[in-house]
């Protein structure tokens, strides 16, 4: 199977007709000069030299803003820039990220002509109480209209997804997850709120209106989810902001987040604690009071068994009154694990 490398060009802000309470897109990005068909270049080629791999599947990703919602003669530039790198199969293929309702027919066509092969929604919840609440702009019926018709168009469809937005509750969270599912996306991203400098919601946090989930309560919420789309056959791309230098540590002096659940490793901590989950309930199936066990799993999961500083194997320890020993065994398919009891309690 060939390598799938990402060239990501940002594209802050431009063309976004709203301001969402918890969003300022230029330090999302960490720029905020306007893309031109000259940067696109210059970063393709940039990352395309660097990229050792030969046998390797290159797409490149608008990421940020609202793409279909930039002037159309600028979204032109942009993706006509792309093309020869298309034409002389340097890129395989080109995605971009948009609002659900800067989606049409004519939009979709234009995408066609230019390479598009996957289109994001940025769904955010599908609660249109939720949506106004944080001037989102859009509503859950937008969002349904314009999945629909990417699928139709023959796009891959992806959605993104957010966990604690202003009074949304772990049900609202869920109830989203399942209409997404409904409307078979092939991909999807989750996010849990950070609160961003210079936003609605910075200011709503300052004057505690608005209380940010803890990294805890965020991977409580994301994993339940995770495992909805999982049971479903979607590919959960990515859970939590990729780390920047604005998106990082609130502590660190570069950092643009406020508050809320940031974590380095986030996806790490909401993986492991669905391997804990899966953990326990196995052993509490077992008829015994069991003192150790031997849990045998692929060698990519084990790292996800220890658990983020080893928490999983001290929480079982520490609750359960279980040790653990891991056999790495290639033969057991990756997300799988078999266990064995070791040593009982008299
Ligand atoms: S639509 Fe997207 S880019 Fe625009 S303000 Fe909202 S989150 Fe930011």
């Amino acid at each position: 199977m060939k390598k799938e490398y990402i060239i990501p060009i940002f594209v802050p802000h431009l063309g976004c007709p709203n301001n969402c309470t918890f969003c300022n897109q230029k330090r999302i990005s960490g720029q905020t000069k306007q893309v031109t068909a000259k940067d696109v270049k210059e970063t393709i080629d940039y990352y395309l030299k660097n990229f050792k791999d030969n046998h390797k599947y290159v797409e490149v990703a608008f990421f940020g803003g609202s793409f279909t919602a930039i002037e159309k003669e600028k979204q032109i530039e942009l993706l006509e820039a792309a093309q020869e790198y298309i034409k002389n199969k340097k890129v395989n293929s080109i995605r971009i990220s948009t609002r659900p309702d800067c989606i049409d027919k004519e939009i979709l066509k234009r995408m066609k002509k230019y390479h598009v092969k996957t289109i994001e929604l940025g769904v955010q919840s599908t609660n249109n109480y939720i949506l106004t609440r944080c001037k989102r702009g859009h509503t859950g019926e937008d969002v349904k209209k314009a999945s629909k018709l990417i699928r139709r168009f023959g796009f891959i469809l992806g959605h993104q997804m957010m966990v604690g937005l202003p009074e949304s509750t772990k049900q609202d969270e869920i109830n989203t997850a399942k209409e997404l599912i409904k409307l078979r996306p092939k991909i999807v991203r989750i996010y849990p709120v950070l609160v961003i400098k210079d936003t609605q919601l910075a200011d709503e946090y300052e004057k505690d209106e608005y209380i940010p989930l803890t990294v805890g309560q965020a991977v409580e919420r994301c994993k339940e989810i995770v495992d909805l789309f999982n049971r479903n056959r979607i590919n959960v791309i990515r859970i939590g902001l990729q780390n920047t230098e604005e998106i990082s540590d609130p502590n660190t002096e570069k950092s643009s987040v406020i508050a809320g659940p940031y974590h380095p490793a986030f996806r790490q901590l909401v993986e492991d604690s669905m391997w804990y989950d899966a953990i326990v309930n196995k052993i509490k199936k077992i008829n015994d009071k069991v003192k150790k066990v031997k849990i045998i799993a692929n060698d990519i999961n084990v790292n996800n068994i220890i658990g983020h500083g080893k928490e999983n194997m001290l929480k079982l320890k520490e609750i359960y009154n279980v040790d653990i020993v891991i056999e790495k065994n290639d033969k057991i398919k990756p997300g799988r694990f078999k266990i064995e009891i070791l040593e009982l309690y008299e």
